[in-house]
């Protein structure tokens, strides 16, 4: 019998800490969560969309239950120049199937009610306090938690810190980031009334549209725009790599990037007499599976943004399921530790199985050489959405001049850009998704 102060304890419940917690309780453990905001769900940040299976898998009735805003049903890809868009608008019924479905949601009511389950489920929470550092015994086996005076004992720690995944790094070794690893994502949550919303984006009652963005709305820099909407809201933001930025390179900072953005002729309408209730920031990693660190140690286990499960290619944005799987593994190859007596790395080990064996690393694996590829299409940025202009123009302007075939008037502007160079780009691009 172990003299530990709890079985587990849980860093964090954002989507990862609070489904630790709640399948670990459920399994009938002693589990103690800290969390550093006043409230779970007080300092995070999404897009933000979840795509429900994951969610599914822990609460089957989670529609009935949680706090969702709208199913998403209609999916928008945006290419901004200066003072253009060219916008791919798609729906069917299929994005709406369960099993495929996903939601879009805010943090704030989300996180908190992942916490009450985890709560009613028997996991105990301390809130408005942040964990220092992780403590070890003799042996070097991670024991417990530091959280201002307090030492805190349990036989694993699951660390669900996010993605300034500080414990992790100082605690447990794991590499710092790069720049080009890392990116800042900026959002504002404006309100509207919902048959607004349904008129502007041509949805039905309840439906909604998640919209992402490339181009002029981060000024050339490598990142995106995004938009979703919520039941009587719109969260609209962007993410821009930290490495311009870092490099003290970045020509426009990020905050004018968003201001620059919400008045692009191609987002002022859609935020026209909306008024902003909400404004946040936040990390997130976006290289995807290679900057994967360690995530099964003796004691701990590393789960969602704190071991970089996200992933964003462009067309979506991926963070929160792996978030809430991982946090389901961790704590089912913890339970599983826990019941044989072994919760050293090895005991531990179910936790790397069932990821390996699951979407979360199989996902980032086919996924892994799309950030580098982004990191180096500046075109992508620049230049590709002003082409897209031009082709276009080139397509719908009628100045009552002979018009010449459709073929030589496009042509030319994709030639200038080198015909060959351009087809090799998109050809690479392709095979990188
Ligand atoms: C701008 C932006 C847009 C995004 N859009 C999407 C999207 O549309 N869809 C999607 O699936 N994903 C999206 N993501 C990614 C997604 O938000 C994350 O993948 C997800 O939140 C990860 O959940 P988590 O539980 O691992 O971490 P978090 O949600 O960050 O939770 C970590 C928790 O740990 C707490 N904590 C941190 N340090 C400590 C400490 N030392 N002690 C105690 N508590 C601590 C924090 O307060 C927090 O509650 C987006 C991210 C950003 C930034």
């Amino acid at each position: 019998m172990s003299d530990a102060d709890f079985d587990i304890i849980v860093v964090g419940s954002g989507c990862a800490g609070a489904v630790a917690a709640y399948v670990a309780a459920e399994a009938g453990k002693s589990v103690l969560v800290v969390e550093r905001g006043n409230y779970a769900g007080a300092k995070n940040m999404t897009g933000g969309r979840i795509y429900s299976h994951a969610l599914k898998q822990v609460f089957p009735n989670f529609e009935e239950e949680a706090p969702l805003e709208r199913k998403i049903t209609h999916e928008r890809i945006a290419m901004l120049s200066p003072d253009s868009e060219m916008t791919i608008d798609f729906t069917s019924a299929e994005l709406a199937e369960e099993g495929k479905d996903s939601y879009s949601v805010l943090r704030g009511p989300f996180d908190q009610w992942l916490a009450e389950k985890a709560e009613a489920a028997g996991a105990e929470y301390i809130c408005g306090i942040a964990v220092e550092e992780l403590i070890r015994d003799g042996a070097g086996k991670v024991c417990g938690v530091r959280a201002g005076e307090d030492e805190i004992t349990a036989e694993v720690v699951i660390v669900a810190e996010g993605a300034n995944a500080l414990l992790s790094e100082r605690s447990l070794g794991n590499p710092r980031p790069k720049p080009h690893e890392m990116a800042v994502g900026v959002k504002e949550v404006f309100g509207l009334p919902a048959d607004r919303i349904e008129d502007r984006f041509l949805v039905p009652e309840g439906e909604g549209a998640a919209m992402l963005f490339v181009g002029d709305c981060t000024k050339g820099q490598v990142g995106g725009g995004f938009l979703y909407t919520n039941k009587d809201s719109i969260s609209l933001g962007l993410v821009a790599t930290v490495s311009t930025a870092a490099a003290g390179a970045n020509p426009v900072p990020v905050y004018q990037m968003l201001e620059d953005f919400k008045n692009h002729p191609a987002v002022a309408p859609i935020i026209r007499g909306a008024k902003m209730v909400e404004h946040s920031g936040h990390m997130v990693s976006e290289g995807g599976y290679n900057m994967i660190p360690t995530y099964t140690f003796d004691g701990a286990l590393v789960a969602g943004d704190a071991a970089m499960l996200c992933m964003n290619l462009g067309y979506m944005v991926r963070g929160m399921d792996f978030a809430v799987a991982s946090g389901r593994m961790a704590a089912e190859a913890a339970v599983e530790a826990l019941d044989s007596g072994d919760t050293s790395a090895a005991g531990l080990a179910g936790y790397q199985r069932r990821m390996e064996d699951s979407f979360v690393i199989q996902d980032l694996r086919t996924f892994s050489k799309w950030p580098h590829f982004m990191e180096e299409w500046d075109t992508m940025f620049t230049d590709y959405p002003v082409m897209v202009k031009e082709v276009f123009n080139a397509m719908f302007s009628v100045d009552g001049q002979p018009q010449q075939p459709l073929r030589k008037r496009i042509m030319p502007i994709v030639k200038k850009r080198g015909l060959i160079k351009t087809a090799m780009k998109m050809k690479k691009a392709v095979s990188a998704l």
